[in-house]
């Protein structure tokens, strides 16, 4: 007997507004129930890396549902959760290798941010609670990680429940004016941490968050070389924890597994969930210092867990997209086909006025649109480009990202970041639908 579904839906999400019922998915593309097909060119929410219904992770899960789908971990401990944190051990810098399940990005925040904290106790500091993090930048829609976001459209309704943590501006050197090179504008912003944490008192400073690679709310914001050595340096000298929210940028997006290692940085408490579980399984994980994790665990161990943690379909499912990104140079591809699409997007600054930056690093890119490219003045916010331009594209056929970060300096931007998976031919196809999604804007915005 199947359920029985009423022909009105009582599904809901943000805006109320229906999308197409999807189909099916294969490789970087999707279609929906009408047969329409759609190239995924933001791998939804910078989420399947390694393509859509790809064979072997498939069949490796088919093969840990004959064996089980749940076990609670505080009543049995199950193989592919135990090989996956070997696995994700191997594959991080040294000192990183205690790994903690989750199901999601928020929830690896949240427990990056319980974990920090219950180390400042076990370790005679309790003093410390305080987490410094960048406006704008996005860390999670749970409470604790909101509080560390800085996007207030996400905040604003529930600024009273909110702790209110300290913020610095992000790393924005494209927006500046003034006469210092970029490495300079780098420590300049990286400083704005050391002032901060003197402001606040560096007794009461418990850590520093940041997205190495910016996401959605910076629009792939990278900063300048110098800034990041200058954040680790900082956070030693005030024995503050560095967390990495790799979210987004870790597993392979930007060519590395981890966006740090670009710089030689090590974070202390590392996020990751989107490529991990690579829309395959809903799949988190926070890795962590041993020392912090044991310190914790001899105090009396981590007051904190999600009842679906390191289950072991997830788990198994997780395994077998490491080996898939192993298996089919995708850390190779990123940088390679990361490359031919900044490339072209590059491209569309001569060809658009209103273009203003193109940035990222590996294929997670994005481009930012303006008024007027000398001031980097945003386009009208009435015009809703970010909206706009999206579903320009979508009726195209392409899907892509946006956001426009109100509060900040930043206007529309736009996320490009297909599977790592993407081929020439069809970074060309994505550029030739983007390029007529384009010349159609700039027509109704009457900059053609
Ligand atoms: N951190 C970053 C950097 C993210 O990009 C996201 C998701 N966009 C999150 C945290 C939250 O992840 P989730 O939506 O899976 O909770």
């Amino acid at each position: 007997m199947s359920l029985a579904v009423s022909k009105q839906s009582n599904l809901f999400y943000q805006s109320g507004s229906r999308r197409p019922l999807l189909d099916k998915a294969s490789g970087i593309y999707l279609w929906d129930i009408s047969g329409k097909r759609y190239l995924d060119g933001s791998s939804g929410a910078m989420v399947s890396n390694i393509g859509h219904s790809n064979p072997n992770v498939l069949a490796a899960m088919q093969r840990q549902m004959q064996r089980a789908t749940f076990g609670y971990r505080l009543h049995v401990e199950n193989e592919p959760a135990e090989q996956l944190a070997s696995a994700i051990a191997q594959r991080m810098p040294p000192k990183l290798d205690r790994v903690f399940f989750v199901s999601g990005g928020s929830e690896a925040v949240e427990s990056s941010i319980k974990l920090a904290r219950q180390y400042a106790i076990a370790s005679g500091q309790a003093q410390r609670f305080k987490i410094i993090s960048r406006f704008p930048s996005y860390h999670g829609s749970t409470l604790g990680a909101l509080a560390l976001t800085g996007m207030s459209l996400m905040s604003a309704p529930f600024a009273p429940m909110l702790c209110d943590m300290p913020k610095i501006a992000a790393p924005t050197t494209y927006l500046d004016t003034d006469n210092l090179s970029e490495q300079q504008r780098g420590l300049r912003y990286a400083r704005l941490l050391r002032e901060e944490i003197l402001r606040q008192g560096p007794e009461t400073v418990l850590a520093f968050i940041m997205e190495p690679v910016g996401g959605a709310s910076t629009g792939a914001l990278v900063a300048p070389d110098s800034y990041y050595q200058e954040i680790r340096r900082i956070c030693d000298e005030f024995g503050v924890l560095l967390i990495a929210d790799e979210v987004m940028s870790g597993l392979g997006r930007t060519g590395r597994w981890l966006a740090m290692e670009h710089w030689q940085v090590c974070a202390d408490i590392v996020a990751l969930s989107k490529g991990f579980g690579a829309g395959y399984m809903p799949l988190g994980a926070m890795v962590a210092r041993r020392d912090l994790v044991e310190a914790v665990l001899g105090n009396g161990g981590f007051v904190h867990g999600h009842t679906y943690a390191g289950n072991p379909l997830a788990c198994a499912a997780g395994l077998a997209v490491l080996e898939e990104i192993e298996r089919l140079n995708l850390l190779q591809a990123a940088q390679q086909q990361g490359a031919r699409l900044r490339a072209e997007l590059d491209g569309l600054l001569h060809r658009y006025p209103f273009v203003g930056h193109v940035r990222g690093k590996g294929l997670l890119l994005a481009f930012e649109l303006v008024a007027e490219r000398a001031t980097m003045e945003p386009l009208p916010a009435a015009l809703n480009a970010h909206t706009r331009l999206v579903d320009i594209a979508f009726e195209k056929g392409l899907i892509i990202y946006s956001r426009r970060t109100r509060g900040g300096r930043l206007g529309d931007h736009f996320m490009v970041c297909p599977p790592l998976i993407i081929s020439d031919p069809q970074i060309d196809e994505l550029m030739e639908m983007l390029h007529a999604s384009l010349d159609q804007f700039s027509h109704e915005i009457g900059m053609s």
